[in-house]
């Protein structure tokens, strides 16, 4: 099959277009889906330059993100049928084990992501267990469904299930083209949240503010958290989206109420964080973290893009065969939206 393998750890030289690459083949209750349209995630940019103990077997498939048409069924596999379009949810787990079982599949302990843990998307073809694949609706394009996934279903369940998002507060989006952070703004007002947020610059603040958000600052010309501590006159916000991390988390402490939480669901600035203790309990601070979502988050959220209430934003698309370019413009970072590549 066409596919794009990661031969060793490093930059984006070490991604290879390949014809020739073996087909997966489905086991018991697996899928094999023909990959149309893949979406590239942050995540796909750390994996392929490793960190220290990575121990991945090379050459390794990235992609976490997919939708395409079920191409071959392994045994005992039930309500799909070759030919259906469906669109994949990338949290992989045992789907036996006490968490799974009690709907918490996303702290299975062997819990993994399409791309990051096992062979990914950016192929012709990938296997994924059944239960990971979900029928499209025809109205619904490979491309949306595919940079819909990941990030819809990550942000869902920061904010609504671990988050608790209410109608009527107020969030904070530390940084905005990210595409967490883009779901993220559009699940808030759509919560009906009055939501803020920090771009890096007045073109992503006008992107962000197309996207629904009521407030956008622009850090390049002013200090964000004392902005914040002006416009909600002194009170702070009831939540802070912070998956910048270090650069950004004493200045979420600071932009968030007495009482209020801060979710992290990322670091993007790096993962070793010097805080300030005495902030978080004297402000009765939630700092509160979560990674994907479990299958019911994932269901419930593309049911909302399914329904047109939730859009993905796509802001470029490349040939399979142009990953590493694609890539390339991911890590830029001057990107609004999703990078989508057609297989
Ligand atoms: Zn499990």
């Amino acid at each position: 099959m066409r596919a794009i393998i990661l031969e060793k750890h490093g930059g984006i030289e070490n991604l290879r277009y390949v014809e020739d690459f073996p087909a997966p083949q489905p086991k018991v209750g697996e899928v094999r889906v023909r990959v149309r349209a893949a979406a590239l995630n942050r995540l796909d940019l750390w994996v392929r330059e490793g960190w220290e103990g990575i121990k991945l077997p090379l050459p390794h498939i990235l992609g976490a993100d997919a939708a395409g048409e079920i191409e071959a069924i392994g045994n005992g596999v039930q309500g799909l049928a070759v030919g259906d379009r469906v669109v994949l949810n990338p949290g992989i787990s045992c789907g036996q084990c006490e968490l799974c079982l009690s709907g918490q599949d996303n702290l299975c302990p062997k819990f993994g992501i399409l791309g990051e843990d096992m062979h990914g998307t950016y192929a012709e073809y990938v296997v994924v267990p059944a239960r990971n694949a979900l029928k499209l609706p025809d109205h619904v394009s490979y491309e949306q469904a595919a940079a819909a996934a990941l990030v819809y279903l990550t942000a869902w369940h920061s904010l609504i299930t671990r988050g608790n998002l209410k109608a009527g507060e107020s969030v904070l989006i530390v940084g905005a083209g990210g595409g967490v952070n883009s779901a993220s703004i559009q699940i808030a007002k759509l919560a009906g949240a009055t939501v803020y947020v920090v771009a890096s610059n007045a073109e992503k603040a006008a992107q962000a503010q197309a996207l629904g958000a009521d407030v956008c600052i622009d850090r390049s010309a002013e200090d964000w958290s004392r902005a914040i501590f002006r416009l909600t006159e002194r009170r702070g916000v009831d939540v802070v989206v912070d998956n910048v991390g270090m650069a950004t988390i004493n200045s979420s402490i600071r932009a968030v109420r007495r009482g209020g939480r801060i979710l992290i669901v990322g670091n993007t600035s790096g993962y070793s964080a010097n805080i300030d203790m005495r902030y978080l309990f004297a402000k009765h601070i939630s700092l509160i973290g979560s990674t994907m979502a479990p299958h019911a988050d994932f269901l419930q959220v593309m049911r909302l893009v399914f329904a047109g209430k939730l859009q993905p934003l796509i802001s470029a698309r490349y040939p399979l065969a142009e990953a590493a370019q694609a890539q390339e413009r991911l890590a830029k970072g001057d990107v609004f939206g999703k990078i989508v590549l057609m297989v």
